[in-house]
């Protein structure tokens, strides 16, 4: 077997190419594209495209990995639930010990549905938390709520003295600290809307000590998403512990440093030294300006848990040129994934059947779905091994704000979710009809 054959793009464990002889696929030999032990054109076959598809091994891999990275500072987990909120990868981090990050009353709701118990590990963000989101949080009696303005204290304060509940209290602190990331993504500088400038942090905590039900418990930071250059989180982290430093001889107790989210996953091409030493050298940073400190870490990864252990499978309806420029028009759309007309996001795409012959022919084509819009695509001018039409496609690193993301634009059903562990393969949302849509209107 020829193995320089098989895509460097492909992100194992969890997707893999194997060489099949015959059979099903038309041309003699050739490489099939599995996730874990189930080749993807049969997930296609069963339950249709575009189709979501998740290694469980994966996921709990990172999961693994990241817990590791941390070994030697007491922390807690707490899981992005906005990258991807399904209840079955919910369950599936609750049952290794993964508290959860949440942004809104729904996330909240969702986690409580996935396990009741994980409320005392969850931890509220979000610059616009309403009463009857604080109210529902207390009344969860979460760990943490990450408060990011005088209004939304004084809020908190009001929902906790209703209900005779002492609320812990975190200032979300926005340290102004520029990192490399898509501007939309990007949440650590003065001019974002996110959290208090440091500067302002300890005025605003003598207040909140002042209130009687709120306790002060920590400080949170959260720079921004798909954050590759670590030089960033660590120095975000320095400016939090001189804080913190200040806010003990203050009088404070803070026993939680939240750290955020945002470590970078490498959609590209997959990262040379494996995550394992990603995520380690990220534990360095953030673990060096805290050595003295004795706080609980909290960490709130989405994407580098989830990320490269999804992909959107999708299939080719039409081949067509226009004065010589190649589409693909595939069934998933922008409604799908809309990362790449958002962001103008890389993902690599393959195709799930390739020809094991090395002089199989290429072309430089766009791949784009069928909404009306210029911005539905998923590739633009990219080198792909030939495909015709009725072909399956794998759009890698889907795993993070994917489905979450989905929408009904165009009036297209939402797609279905399907988790794969070995060689079994279960649903963990159905496909959406269009008769789930009509239903909610009068
Ligand atoms: C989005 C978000 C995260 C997760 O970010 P990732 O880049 O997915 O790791 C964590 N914390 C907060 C407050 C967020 O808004």
């Amino acid at each position: 077997m020829s193995s320089q054959r098989q895509s460097p793009a492909v992100r194992p464990p969890g997707f893999v190419y194997r060489e099949t002889k015959g059979g099903i696929l038309r041309r003699g030999g050739s490489f099939a594209l599995l996730c874990e032990e189930i080749p993807l054109h049969k997930l296609a076959e069963q339950y249709g495209t575009p189709l979501y598809v998740y290694s469980a091994t994966m996921i709990r891999e990172r999961y693994e990995a990241f817990d590791a990275a941390f070994r030697d500072v007491p922390h807690t987990i707490c899981y992005s639930v906005k990258a991807n909120s399904n209840l079955t990868v919910l369950r599936m981090l609750a049952r290794k010990g993964c508290g959860f990050d949440v942004v809104s009353g729904g996330e909240l709701e969702r986690v409580l549905a996935a396990d009741r118990k994980a409320a005392k590990q969850v931890v509220f963000s979000g610059v616009g938390k309403t009463r009857e989101e604080l109210t529902a949080a207390l009344k969860a009696g979460i760990m943490l709520f990450n408060v990011e303005s005088e209004s939304e204290l004084w809020a908190l304060a009001e929902c906790a003295g209703r209900l005779r509940k002492t609320a812990p209290v975190a200032l979300r602190v926005n340290p102004d600290v520029a990192a490399e990331t898509h501007p939309y993504i990007s949440t650590g500088l003065r001019k974002h809307k996110f959290g208090v400038p440091i500067h302002e942090a300890r005025a605003l905590y003598a207040k909140a000590s002042g209130a009687r039900y709120l306790k002060v418990r920590g400080v949170s930071v959260h720079i921004g998403s798909q954050i590759t250059d670590i030089a960033p989180f660590g120095e975000a982290m320095a400016r939090v512990a001189d804080l913190v430093g200040e806010l003990r001889l203050d009088g404070h107790n803070i026993d939680y440093i939240d750290a955020g989210g945002g470590l970078g996953i490498a959609y590209e091409k997959p990262s040379s030294r494996g995550f394992s030493a990603d995520v380690a050298a990220y534990a360095r940073a953030l673990a060096d300006p805290l050595r003295r400190l004795d706080v609980r870490l909290l960490l709130e990864p989405g994407r580098s848990i989830i990320g490269p252990a999804g992909i959107l499978l999708t299939s080719v309806i039409y081949r067509k040129q226009n004065d010589g420029k190649r589409f693909l028009v595939v069934d998933a759309a922008m409604n799908d994934l809309i990362r790449p007309a958002l962001y103008g996001a890389y993902h690599e795409i393959i195709p799930v059947t390739q020809s094991v012959n090395p002089a199989a022919k290429s072309e430089v084509t766009d791949i784009v779905g069928p909404v009306c819009e210029t911005g539905d695509f998923f590739a633009r001018d990219r080198e792909l091994p030939a495909v015709e039409e009725g072909e399956l496609l794998a759009i890698l690193d889907a795993g993070a704000y994917g489905m979450v993301l989905a929408s009904n634009y165009n009036t297209r059903p939402r797609p279905a979710e399907v988790l794969v562990t070995g060689k079994s393969a279960k649903i963990i949302r159905r496909r959406e009809k269009v008769s789930d849509l009509l239903r909610a209107e009068l």
